[in-house]
């Protein structure tokens, strides 16, 4: 049994855009702590998963 790597984040850190402060995040996602800079979700190392891929979206169950 193998779990697919394109879902297991992986933790990586930049220095923040804002105040210069290292920040570590997941799969190149990142909010820093010290002043509060978000990076823009696209950003990301790899592709969000859709709503659908939610298993608590409405639609993706019927029972
Ligand atoms: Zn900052």
């Amino acid at each position: 049994m193998t779990a697919p790597a394109a879902q297991t984040p992986e933790i990586t850190t930049t220095e923040c855009r804002a105040c210069g402060a290292a920040v570590s995040g997941l799969d190149g996602r990142y909010a820093c702590g010290v002043c509060g800079w978000v990076n823009a979700w696209s950003e990301g190392h790899g592709a969000l998963p859709t709503a659908e891929q939610d298993p608590d979206h409405p639609g993706s169950t019927t029972a």
